[in-house]
């Protein structure tokens, strides 16, 4: 199928054309048809898959459709049609990047919004006028408090990965955002999400009018291009492992993945030292910093990027080859999410991931949410040591999705963090294993970082928002009703579809 086929103007056509791509990917078969025919659309699809563009150019198409005419004597500044809603700057940024893109040959305006940045530079280009507004929820609100932003005539509203939202702890502040647009029924609501928990079913159906339902990968799999490894390793030599396998396989670009902020600045630091140019990517750096990271990396100057699990959410690094897991994450479907930076838009990738002792629960329930073993392949040097006993990893909020779990915050059991399993001491009584200039550091270890710290620090767009409230989130809230939509609240139940059981427990894989 061409893109011709779909449905789209010639200037969505050109466009796409330049991008060099040929034919839509699987959700944009499905997806772009649907929302041109203005219908509610609920969709199921990994990042990589092409979901913006997927969204993106039936957006531009009706936002042209429903265009004032030319010359109608509107007063003021335009008003924002379209509203985009994404968890992280990263992802916003990138979703306003490919408006731009697509939209290049339309006389449509299109603007990013988040935290961390200067405001007023925000409330300017509001000012002049923008049709699509792509924006993270914390800083829409504080523009619509101040007054500087009217969402009253949003035509589309788009909440993409909306499940991360919900586990950063959005809940309530889209609720605020879903109380400053017109009323459901006025507008057209897409909502995107790689995973489907109760609480994206209980938003889906207060949100959506008869959604058409679009799904591509099944739930939970993992890209079928990525290729998947464990190396099994000793905790304490995951550092000196990584730095082997960038330098032996000379791997110019990885994304490597921490659970902790501190985990992932001390890593990039030792790569560093290792000679490895690495950088570090979390919630607790300044935007500015986050960018020059993320620019490096592209470029080719930073080899290594170490990310934790919400700061690298969003990130779309075209062909990325290498994603390794230097931790496994708490939660077993972050897995999955990590490993769809790899292997996208087709491309083959390789996810590797570096396992000790104390992780053999967590690969267990990689691999039961995957149904299938990862093969193990111990390296040459590297075959772990049994005698070392593995040591509980205790798991934030129960490591239920939006159920206060957290990624980056996880801590050891008895809180002696890092100091019981740095000295070499342990491997070594036990006769050692040809170790190579091992560090005594313990880097695979989230030392010091403790459940619930630093989070308000991070904003309410920082990317490391989560779980000091979640409990709270889980809440029954009440939606605020806007002045102009008081409908009954029956009848507002009434218009709603239930989510069918496609989404269902059937499918938590
Ligand atoms: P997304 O899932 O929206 O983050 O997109 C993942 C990557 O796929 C981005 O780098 C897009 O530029 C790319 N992409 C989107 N649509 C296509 C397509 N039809 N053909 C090839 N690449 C695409």
């Amino acid at each position: 199928m061409s893109f011709q086929e779909l449905g789209l103007r010639e200037d969505l056509l050109r466009a796409v054309g330049e991008q060099g791509y040929t034919e839509p990917t699987p959700i944009q078969r499905q997806a772009i048809p649907t929302i041109l025919t203005g219908a509610d659309v609920l969709a199921g699809a990994q990042t990589g898959t092409g979901k913006t563009a997927g969204f993106t150019l039936p957006l531009l198409q009706r936002l042209m459709e429903s265009r004032p005419a030319a010359g109608s004597n509107r007063r003021g500044p335009r008003p924002v049609r379209a509203l985009v809603l994404a968890p992280t700057r990263e992802l916003a940024a990138q979703v306003q990047e490919s408006v731009e893109t697509y939209g290049k040959h339309l006389p449509l305006t299109s603007a990013v919004i988040f935290g961390g940045v200067k405001i007023n530079p925000q409330i300017a280009q509001l000012r002049r006028g923008v049709d699509i507004l792509v924006a993270t929820p914390g800083r829409l609100l504080d523009h619509a408090g101040q007054g500087t932003l009217d969402l009253s005539r949003i035509e589309i509203l788009v909440l993409d990965e909306a499940d991360r939202m919900l586990d950063m702890g959005f809940i309530h502040d889209i609720r605020r955002v879903l109380a400053l647009l017109p009323d459901n029924d006025s507008r057209q609501n897409l909502l995107f999400s790689a995973t489907f928990s109760d609480e994206i079913k209980a938003l889906a159906n207060r949100l959506l009018n008869s959604p058409k339902l679009i799904e591509v990968a099944r739930r939970n799999t993992a890209a079928e291009t990525v290729k998947q490894v464990v190396h099994p390793v000793d905790r304490h030599r995951k550092r000196e492992l990584l730095s082997h396998l960038v330098g032996a396989n000379d791997w110019r670009q990885v994304l490597v993945f921490t659970r902790t902020k501190h985990g992932a600045n001390r890593l990039a630091e030792q790569l560093n030292k290792d000679g490895l140019t690495a950088a570090a990517i979390h919630g607790n750096k300044s935007q500015g910093a986050r960018t020059r990271a993320l620019v490096g990396f592209k470029t080719g100057d930073v080899r290594v990027l170490v990310a934790t699990d919400i700061a690298a959410r969003g990130l779309d690094i075209d062909q990325l080859p290498h994603v390794v897991n230097f931790e496994l994450p708490n939660v077993p479907e972050d897995y999955v999410h990590r490993i769809g930076r790899t292997g996208r838009a087709g491309n083959e990738g390789e996810a590797i991931s570096l396992v000790c002792v104390d992780e053999h629960k967590l690969l267990r329930d990689i691999e039961r949410l995957l149904k299938r073993e990862v093969a193990k392949v111990v390296l040459d040097g590297y075959a772990p040591d049994p005698s070392i006993p593995a040591e509980p990893i205790l798991r934030g909020g129960g490591g239920q999705r939006g159920a206060g779990r957290r990624h980056d915050g996880q801590q050891r059991a008895g809180g002696r963090g890092g100091e019981r399993c740095q000295g070499g001491g342990q491997r070594q009584e036990h006769g050692g294993r040809g170790r190579r200039g091992a560090s005594a550091r313990t880097d695979g270890r989230p030392d010091g970082e403790r459940a619930g710290q630093g989070r308000s620090a991070h904003g309410r767009d920082g990317a490391e928002r989560r779980g000091g409230n979640q409990s709270k989130s889980n809440r029954p809230h009440r939606k605020p009703q806007p002045e102009h939509s008081r409908t009954p609240r029956h009848a507002r139940t009434s218009r709603r579809t239930e989510v069918p059981a496609l989404l269902g427990g059937g499918r938590d894989d």
